[in-house]
């Protein structure tokens, strides 16, 4: 390990800090070689300071969240690799007057989510799930981005604030979710973000407010700017506890078919001019694998297409980085050489030569 290495081990926590920790342990699809610097800062502060002395000390920086959307290299990641574990969530005081003009700020980003429940895998139905909670009083609700947002749905919604129940089930901290913008049903996250704190590129803190995050499909400025999230600012709703409830656990229970042991959805869903022109009864890229490339029991090793979902890809023992790969390669080549369509991932991709991506160009 070189200087510049052994400077930061010594400025960071001890208590927080591990060499050479497998990052399979911290991906919910179990795959990934191990982190150089693992750290895991417990205030806002040291994650702050931590990043700051690695980029004084060009050392490279990788942010981590719950590993629920990403796939690592079995190779590992060299450098400070940083899961923020700082998880405060404060409800501040005080209704918002119902007109806020949040929505206004925000452009309405097309839900690619079509109910079919007759085809294929896609077996779930959300439409009867869905309501307006606009006409509600809004309150203003700041998350730490290390916040575990399973956990923060069902705390929200017990203190009588709703808005999140549309994402149950869906893994991962605050950072994460703003990173992509998390979506669940019709719904996307960027709905209620009405403002993110960051680390700015030159380490400065910089309030950002919702329409200046650039939110899209599956997208936000994060996935550019170099930014790091470090807290945001929701303007969630004084609504319906037990209706909410019940749409989280109902929610919850219809994506119970969703395997666990993956990263969620592999591809983006198509658009619905895509779907129009291809004759498809559904925008899912599940409807795709399973019918169209009649990839069913399709596997490398143990990195296999789910035979609930076959948008997932399940790690079912022991698969690689590499088998995983492998498996999303062969969907893309397909989709191209049979359909004529450029399937584009949902994931994201840590540790990985851009050699051994060349094929997502
Ligand atoms: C069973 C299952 C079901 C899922 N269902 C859905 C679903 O319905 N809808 C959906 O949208 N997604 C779904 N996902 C995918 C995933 O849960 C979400 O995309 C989630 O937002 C990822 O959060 P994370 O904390 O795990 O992010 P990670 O995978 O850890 O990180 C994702 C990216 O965000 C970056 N990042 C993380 N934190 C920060 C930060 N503080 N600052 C800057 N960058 C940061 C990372 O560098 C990385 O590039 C599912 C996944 C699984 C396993």
């Amino acid at each position: 390990m070189d200087n510049a290495k052994e400077k930061l081990i010594k400025s960071l926590n001890p208590s927080n800090l591990k060499l050479n920790e497998p990052l399979s342990k911290h991906s919910t699809v179990r795959i990934g070689g191990p982190a150089e610097i693992w750290y895991e800062p417990q205030t806002t502060e040291e994650f702050c300071n931590a990043i700051k002395s690695a980029r004084e000390l060009g050392i490279s920086i990788t942010i981590l969240g719950r590993g629920s959307n990403t796939l690592i290299s079995d190779k590992g990641i060299a450098g400070l690799i940083i899961r923020n574990a700082s998880k405060e969530i404060k409800i501040l005081e005080g209704e918002i007057e119902k007109e806020e003009p949040l929505k206004e700020t925000i452009d309405e980003i097309e839900a690619r989510w079509q109910s079919d429940n007759q085809k294929g895998t896609f077996k779930y139905e959300f439409k009867d799930l869905d309501y307006d909670e606009n006409n509600l009083p809004r309150i203003e609700v700041s998350l730490e981005s290390g916040v575990d947002m399973p956990f923060a749905i069902n705390y929200l919604i017990d203190k009588g604030i709703t808005g999140l129940q549309w994402y149950s089930r869906i893994p991962g901290n605050l950072g994460g979710w703003i990173y992509n913008n998390v979506h669940g049903g019709t719904h996307f996250i960027n709905e209620v973000v009405k403002s993110v704190k960051v680390l700015d590129k030159t380490s400065n803190i910089q309030i950002l407010s919702g329409s200046e995050l650039a939110f899209e499909y599956d997208k936000s400025r994060f996935q550019t700017s170099g930014e790091i999230i470090l807290e945001a600012n929701l303007l969630l709703y004084k609504g319906d506890k037990e209706k909410a409830k019940y749409v989280a656990m109902e929610w919850a229970k219809r994506k119970s078919i969703q395997p666990p042991n993956s990263l969620g959805s592999i591809f983006k869903n198509i658009d619905n001019q895509t779907k129009e022109r291809l004759g498809y009864p559904t925008t899912a890229t599940g409807y795709i694998v399973e019918h169209v490339l009649k990839m069913s029991g399709f596997k490398i090793n143990d990195a296999a297409i789910s035979p609930k979902h076959h948008n997932f890809i399940e790690n079912t023992g022991n698969a690689s980085a590499k088998d995983y790969l492998e498996v999303i390669k062969t969907i893309i080549d397909r989709a191209k050489d049979q359909i004529g369509i450029n399937l584009k991932p949902e994931i994201f991709f840590l540790g990985f030569t851009s050699q051994e991506l060349s094929f997502l160009k």
